[in-house]
Order: C-alpha cells, then structure tokens, then sequence
C-alpha cells in the first residue's frame, strides 16, 4: 500500500470557504455568523472523484492522510470562537469524504487555535475527531498569528496540553502553519518552509521528548531547511552540549517527501534515516503545475522515490510502514475504514 501522509481538501465546495467568509465578515460587526451552507454528499463526491482521487489513481497512490486546507484554517482571523465554528466544520467535512471514500482516505484535524490564546482551547476538539470522526492525527500551527511569531516557542509548556493529548490519543501533530497574513513572508514560498525549520529548531532546545518520550511530530515539505542544514543543527545541539542531533530527534521527528525535484529527494534519503522518512506529495496543493525540465507535475513525488537508490523493503519503510508506525491509529482505522467500504 502506497499511503501519502499529507493531503489537505483544497477542492471543497465552494459554499465551504464562502460562509467562512461571511463569518469572518459578521464577526468584523459584532454579528452573528450566517447558518452553515448545505453541502451534499454528491457534491463532496464530485470535488474528490475529479481531483485528489483522480491523482492517486494516475500515480498509483493508494491512500491519503488527509486534513482541511492549511492555508485556509486562519488562525490569525476572528477570535476563538470564529476558530472553533470553523475548525469544527473543516473537520466535518474531512470525515465526510472518509465515510464517502473509506479505503482512500483518512482524517487528521486541524486545530481551533487563536493567536495567543491558549491551546488548551483545543483539546475538546481533537477529542471529538479522534473520538467521533476516528482521526489519526493532528495539524499543530506554531504560529497562530500568520507570520508575526507572537505565541512561545513550541518548547514552552504553553503547547502541553496538546501534547499531552496527543500521547494519551498516540497521534502525532504535522507543524504546519497557515496562511501568513505577513506581507514580507510569502505562505507557501516563505512562511510555510520557515514554519518548518523554526518548529524543528524549538522542539530541539526543549525538554519536549524528555517529558514526552514518545511524542512524534511530522515536520512537512521534507522538513523546510533542516536537512539540507543537518550539519548546521548538529553543530548547534553540540555546542549546546545537548548530545547528539540524532538521539535528540530521531525517536520523535520525522519529515515528510513534499520535495518537489529529485536532488531534493536525494539529499533528504541521504541525511535522514529511512525510518524517520515518510511518503507524501501534499496534492493538490501549494505547486500545481508541470517541471518542464521531467514532464512531469513537481508534485508527482512518488517518481522521485521510485527513482532513488534504495532496497525495495527501504522504500517499503518510506511508502507505508513508517506511518503505520508513526500514526499509531492507523493500522486499525485503515481496517475498521476499509471495512465500511462497499
Ligand atoms: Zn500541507
């Protein structure tokens, strides 16, 4: 099985983003929000089978950890009650398209955050999706504000909460931030990649995994600059006198493939262990178009695996047994899902 971890719903119904822009509109004038537009199960059908479905099928994925867009979850928009309407509804529809398509899909939540407000607000939340909705994992904005940096470092015990969740629960978080609402920080190009390294390099000066021993964090987009400053990092953690990087890190922090050319990929299966590499191609998302240069979609990231220099069971680890083993969850959603499937 060919799972690919990171997936957001960026081809929902138009109404879906629509009325989160009306609520943020009557939020603005003190109103309350209009009532949640009807979406129908064809509908959400019709923005799957033509979109993240189809791709699977043309690149011989089988099954997308999926979640709600990120950039569009908007932490640093409305207050925390805008954040929970909203967080509640992507989720909603998350679970939809895996009740709609159980053996293609699995959920993870994104998260009512609130620039700095605590996320304790969150837990009700990831209670109902690991609870109610059987998701596997969690979505965790580092900065809520988009792009200003104004809530403590994820070393803080500010982020316990959820951490705490998220080992009771066995899931891991994806640092993933959204939207930058920061004109010198481009989302996708900037703020995203930053996001990443900075979310690497807090959890690095903490005592996270000592108070958390078996926590795991996903960092995406193959870990924004960690990789490629591996050495940089190891430097750091030894003049810290904090040991070395790789029993600092590696029980609990793995990256993700959303690498879009193949020396990007080479150098990751380099300085990454296989075991802490995951599958994931994060379509249909921030890179849509084709690499002149291959022919084919920057994003079709299953070509650069198949493409590098290891073991058939090395890739194995990379395309389905190192998220069964990180998303502690998934092994029995993935029977209990595909059980339902007609
Ligand atoms: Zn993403």
């Amino acid at each position: 099985m060919i799972i690919d971890c990171h997936g957001h719903y960026t081809t929902a119904p138009r109404q879906h983003e629509g009325w989160r822009g009306e609520q943020i509109e009557a939020h603005k004038v003190g109103k309350p929000p209009p009532p949640r537009p009807r979406i129908t199960d064809d509908e959400i059908r019709e923005s799957i089978a033509n979109g993240q479905l189809k791709v699977q099928r043309e690149r011989g994925t089988d099954l997308t950890i999926f979640s709600p867009r990120a950039a569009g979850m908007g932490h640093h928009l409305g207050d925390a009650g805008t954040s929970e309407a909203w967080a509640s509804a992507c989720n909603e529809l998350i679970h939809r398209v895996c009740s709609l398509f159980p053996k293609n899909f699995i959920g993870v939540a994104m998260l009512p955050q609130c620039a700095r407000v605590s996320p304790r607000n969150c837990l009700a939340e990831i209670d109902r999706c690991v609870n109610e909705y059987g998701f596997v994992g969690v979505n965790l904005n580092p900065d809520p504000s988009g792009g200003y940096w104004q809530d403590p470092p994820m070393s803080d015990r500010y982020w316990y909460p959820v951490y705490e969740k998220m080992v009771e629960y066995d899931i891991p978080a994806m640092i993933h931030v959204s939207a930058s609402c920061n004109p010198t920080h481009h989302t996708t190009g900037a703020h995203y990649l930053n996001g990443d390294t900075a979310g690497f390099n807090q959890l690095m000066n903490s005592s996270v995994f000592k108070d958390f021993p078996t926590i795991k964090f996903i960092i995406p987009h193959g870990g924004g600059a960690v990789p490629y400053h591996w050495g940089r990092y190891r430097g750091l953690a030894q003049d810290a006198k904090l040991g070395l990087l790789s029993e600092l890190m590696l029980k609990n922090v793995f990256f993700d493939t959303c690498v879009y050319h193949l020396p990007g990929q080479e150098l990751l299966a380099k300085v990454i262990p296989v075991n802490n590499i995951l599958f994931a191609s994060e379509m249909i998302g921030a890179v849509r178009g084709i690499d002149p240069e291959t022919g084919h979609h920057y994003d079709d990231t299953k070509r650069y695996i198949d493409q590098l220099p290891l073991s058939t069971q090395d890739k194995a680890k990379i395309f389905e047994g190192n998220s069964r083993r990180v998303y502690g969850r998934l092994s029995a959603t993935i029977e209990k899902q595909f059980a339902t499937a007609v």
